[in-house]
């Protein structure tokens, strides 16, 4: 449980991050919360040489109306997420999704913006943001690019962000008066979910994200073509799993996982549609 040995670097700016990145390589890796990465690095799972240390780039902690989105700021602990007046009156279900996440110290450090460049299916706000069909602003030494969020999980942990790229802003359309509900199945109240469930609909339009359905935060289009085409809650969780390849662990089979997904969505479209 001692991580190896590494060096560790604090960076004072975005473009300090992505210069030290650059200079030392791929054995470096960029620490905000930590409360992924040092977790792996116990385990000696990951055993960068170099840590950079971001956690306390403030100028990206923010959450902003900029109009038709809600901007946040990558370093964003997940507390000021859950507890933000402006999320939770224009993007509700971000707000509650991260007040699920594991326990009150685990929401004081971690960030938003490391839960979506981590990449893992476990997680509660990556399938959110996907849900809500977010926007991310990734800077490298080349400038800024946007990743549409269906676009960043590319296999488990793994993401579009180049190596030397930083996340810095997440953009969440705004839900716009919305039904919305979520579900997280887990054994005691501050785990991870075995699978869970975020889950808005309004006039036609719908958007579901599977937590722990596969590889990566899993979009349910199929239930929201069946919700479409004017099936019923009930009707259109049946195509719950149609999107997903549930994994086994000590939790759970595939098989259970595949019925849990069938019943959390089912309950959460009904929870958006009271
Ligand atoms: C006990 C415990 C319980 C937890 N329970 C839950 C839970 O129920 N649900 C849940 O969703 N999560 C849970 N988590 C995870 C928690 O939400 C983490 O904080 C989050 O997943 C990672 O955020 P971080 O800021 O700590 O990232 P870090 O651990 O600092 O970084 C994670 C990875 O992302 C990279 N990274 C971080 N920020 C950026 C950035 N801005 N740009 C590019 N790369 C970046 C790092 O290099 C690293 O590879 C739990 C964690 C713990 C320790």
């Amino acid at each position: 449980m001692i991580p190896a040995q590494f060096e560790y670097v604090r960076a004072g700016s975005a473009e300090e991050a992505i210069s030290l990145i650059g200079e030392h390589g791929e054995d470096a890796k960029m620490i905000a919360g930590g409360h992924s990465l040092l977790p792996l690095m116990k385990l000696r799972l990951a055993q960068p040489s170099v840590l950079i240390d971001i956690g306390r780039l403030t100028d990206l902690s923010y959450i902003r109306d900029a109009g038709d989105h809600i901007a946040i700021g990558a370093l964003t602990r997940h507390m000021d997420v859950e507890k933000s007046p402006v999320l939770a009156e224009h993007v509700p279900l971000l707000a509650h999704a991260a007040s699920h996440v594991g326990d009150p110290q685990v929401r004081h450090r971690g960030t938003i913006g490391g839960s979506i460049a981590h990449s893992d299916p476990a997680s509660d706000l990556p399938a959110t943001t996907l849900a809500l069909g977010a926007t991310y602003v990734a800077q490298g030494p080349n400038g800024t690019r946007e990743i549409a969020a269906k676009d960043f999980h590319q296999g488990f942990l793994t993401s579009a962000l180049s190596a030397d790229e930083l996340l810095t802003e997440i953009r969440v359309p705004k839900m716009q008066g919305a039904g919305w509900g979520f579900q997280k199945f887990n054994r005691r109240a501050q785990d991870w979910a075995i699978v869970g469930v975020s889950a808005w609909k309004r006039n036609g339009e719908s958007g579901i994200g599977l937590v722990n359905m596969g590889s990566v935060p899993i979009l349910a289009s199929s239930v929201s073509s069946a919700l479409a085409g004017g099936a019923s809650a009930a009707e259109a969780a049946e195509a719950a799993a149609a999107e997903a390849e549930p994994q086994a662990d000590l939790n759970a089979t595939p098989e259970y996982r595949t019925h849990l997904a069938k019943v959390l969505v089912r309950r959460a479209l009904e929870q958006a549609g009271a």
